[in-house]
């Protein structure tokens, strides 16, 4: 819960003071809420339409008062935001299969981290398969985390193709019998080489090798980075089709109401949360205890 101090701080704080002193709900004060959500980074279109819901069950419900509308406004976020339960159920394929896609820096490597070791925690075997071959300190980085987590790594060298890694981190795992295989991909976006062809092509290799596969592609994003995450998130679900995102840093950043605006804009469930540097601080995201955490 202390994770979001500061969104709470930069956003429900806010929302309080707005409505605090006032005696009646007007004009004034319904556009100061909007002002109020944009800046925590719930996106404009999101903070409109939350603030015409607002105003639409302030007359439903004849509310006169300003101070009651932090918690309805609770309410709606809280709809917004959908009944999912988040976490990545791992079914009875075998081995379930996670692809991570991402761009460098957002904490992808760190997510894998931490994904390998709250399975590994579970009694489940896993392994993780290094196909961002882009970089050598990327391979270097996940074998910090398997020795970490006590978690084999399937690797080549820098430079070979990313693909024929994600092929042998299947033979490796289908042939182990691990109940989880994690792939890291490239995150490069700023060179001449196709990232998306890249990803694609991993994508298809791993599909051919185990037909359903990957069970999950996961898209990490940088929750610090606001309207960012969601152009990226955009970028990415039309090359691979990403299932699922783990938003990172909500530990770090004010502008939590992303969240929402992920929600709201792109239509991918948002999975996991990272609200730390530590490799325990990964949450299986659910809304309700979001916006409880926010409004707490
Ligand atoms: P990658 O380039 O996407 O693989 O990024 P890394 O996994 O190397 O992470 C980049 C930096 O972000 C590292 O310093 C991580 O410790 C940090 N980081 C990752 N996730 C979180 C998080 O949830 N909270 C915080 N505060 N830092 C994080």
């Amino acid at each position: 819960k202390d994770s979001l101090t500061k969104t709470r701080k930069n956003f429900v704080e806010k929302v309080e003071a707005v409505v605090t002193g006032r005696t009646i709900i007007d004009e004034n004060l319904y556009e100061e809420l909007e002002e109020t959500l944009i800046q925590a980074d719930v996106g404009i279109d999101t903070a409109l339409e939350l603030v015409e819901n607002l105003r639409a069950e302030v007359k439903k419900r004849k509310i006169g008062s300003p101070e009651e509308l932090p918690a309805v406004l609770k309410e709606l976020i809280q709809n917004a935001l959908g009944i999912e339960a988040g976490g990545i159920e791992i079914s009875a394929e075998q081995p379930f299969v996670i692809m991570v896609v991402g761009v460098n820096g957002v904490g992808k490597t760190t997510t894998i981290g931490k994904l390998a070791n709250f399975y590994k925690e579970q009694g489940k075997s896993v392994i993780m398969g290094a196909a961002d071959t882009f970089r050598a300190a990327a391979i270097d980085q996940l074998e910090i985390w398997g020795n970490r987590v006590g978690v084999p790594v399937i690797k080549h060298s820098e430079g070979s193709d990313p693909a024929a890694v994600a092929f042998d981190s299947l033979q490796a795992a289908k042939a182990r019998n691990a109940d989880v295989l994690i792939i890291d991909t490239a995150g490069r976006l700023h060179t001449k080489s196709n990232l998306m062809d890249e990803l694609k092509k991993v994508r298809r290799v791993i599909g051919r090798e185990l037909p359903g596969a990957p069970h999950e592609v996961l898209l990490v994003v940088d929750a610090t980075t606001g309207q960012n995450a969601i152009s990226q998130a955009k970028l990415f679900k039309e090359a691979v089709d990403v299932t699922g995102l783990a938003l990172t840093k909500l530990d770090g950043t004010a502008k939590g109401g992303v969240v929402v605006a992920v929600k709201q804009s792109l239509g991918i469930p948002i999975k996991m949360i990272g609200v730390g540097e530590g490799i325990d601080d990964l949450r299986p995201f659910s809304a309700k205890e979001f916006a409880d955490a926010l409004f707490a």
